[in-house]
């Protein structure tokens, strides 16, 4: 029989009745957002969608805060399904390219990732009101209040505000708030202070967890030479694994990250970057259609764990 390939299917189709509890799916998700930054479902409810859809390990990757970790992993633990914290930290990099560095199995009471997590935030303080100022200055009615009770004690991030825009008719759409005000290119908007590669990768290893880089494709390199130059460089600075599979990578891009990464023995990763509703077409667990293997969870976890027993000898 074809093994299932739809989206989100759990136990093989085999007639009888599923023991889930006995059997480890095969499939993972390495890479979501929740509301504790800017997807769409609170964090125990991410966890929640995951059992449905099958998958036997979850990471939660918010931007630039662990705030959703605690209620994720309370709820995982409750259902049953193995969870690992999670952060994505977007690194300095030249336009138009993006680098995002995913920090894995931080340690949510280590100091330096109360340190990271601070400096990322005080990015966004800095940032927000120029955006807000910008907006009055363009006689759109809006504020740093309306934006705060927005996120509701979560990270502010400008899918909130865009929110507000739709709402108060300024827009039509969250693309057209994007596209017309607080987009890259669009007149209100303001790029955050970012940590340099070095730094946030130290930072991540300081917190006891592993760096990874997410989509390579997002960084726009025009060429492979290019690309294996940036890993290599990231790897002098402990870069310890390269996502492979995302939902923006085609196939050929998954097999370029794969051969990148056993190239250079580094870890390989996969998620879907569900946002819920904020990236309609995102589905967990799935990424372009395909699924992530379990045995990518396993090989983080096994690392992390050889980790803390070296830095514990
Ligand atoms: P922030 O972290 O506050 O800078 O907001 C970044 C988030 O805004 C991203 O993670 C996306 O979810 C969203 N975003 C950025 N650009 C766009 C766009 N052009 N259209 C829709 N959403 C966007
Ligand atoms: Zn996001
Ligand atoms: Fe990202
Ligand atoms: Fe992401």
């Amino acid at each position: 029989m074809a093994r299932a390939s739809g989206p989100c299917q759990g136990a093989p189709d085999t007639g009888e009745t599923p023991v889930l509890q006995n059997m480890q799916s095969e499939f993972v998700d390495l890479h979501c957002h929740s509301t504790a930054s800017d997807g769409t479902l609170l964090p125990a409810d991410v966890v929640r969608l995951a059992v449905r859809s099958g998958l036997s390990a979850l990471a939660l990757t918010d931007h630039d805060t662990i705030g959703g970790v605690a209620e994720a992993a309370a709820e995982a633990k409750k259902l049953g399904i193995d969870f690992l914290p999670g952060i994505e930290i977007s690194a300095e990099y030249p336009s138009p390219g993006t680098m995002h560095i995913l920090g894995y199995g931080v340690d949510p009471n280590s100091a330096s990732l109360k340190r990271l997590t601070d400096q990322l935030i005080e990015g966004r303080d800095n940032r927000n009101p120029r955006i807000v100022a910008k907006l009055n200055e363009m006689n759109v009615a809006v504020t740093m209040d309306e934006w705060e009770n927005e996120a509701k004690g979560n990270v502010l991030g400008r899918p909130q505000l865009a929110a507000i825009l739709l709402r108060k008719g300024y827009v039509s759409s969250i693309k057209q708030a994007f596209d017309k005000y607080i987009g890259q290119g669009a007149p209100a908007y303001f790029d955050k202070e970012r940590l340099t590669p070095k730094r946030a990768l130290a930072m991540i290893r300081e917190s006891g967890g592993l760096p990874v880089l997410a989509h390579p494709i997002q960084l726009r390199t025009t060429n492979d030479g290019q690309l294996d130059r940036i890993v290599k460089d990231l790897l002098d600075l402990g870069l310890a694994g390269l996502e492979i599979i995302h939902s923006d990578h085609d196939a050929a891009w998954v097999e370029k990250c794969t051969s990148l990464a056993d190239r250079y023995g580094l870890l390989k990763t996969g998620g879907s970057d569900f946002h819920g509703t904020n990236k309609k077409d995102i589905e967990l667990g799935v990424a372009r259609g395909r699924r992530i293997p379990r045995e990518l969870f396993d090989a983080l976890t096994q690392r992390l764990a050889a980790g803390q027993r070296t830095s514990a000898g």
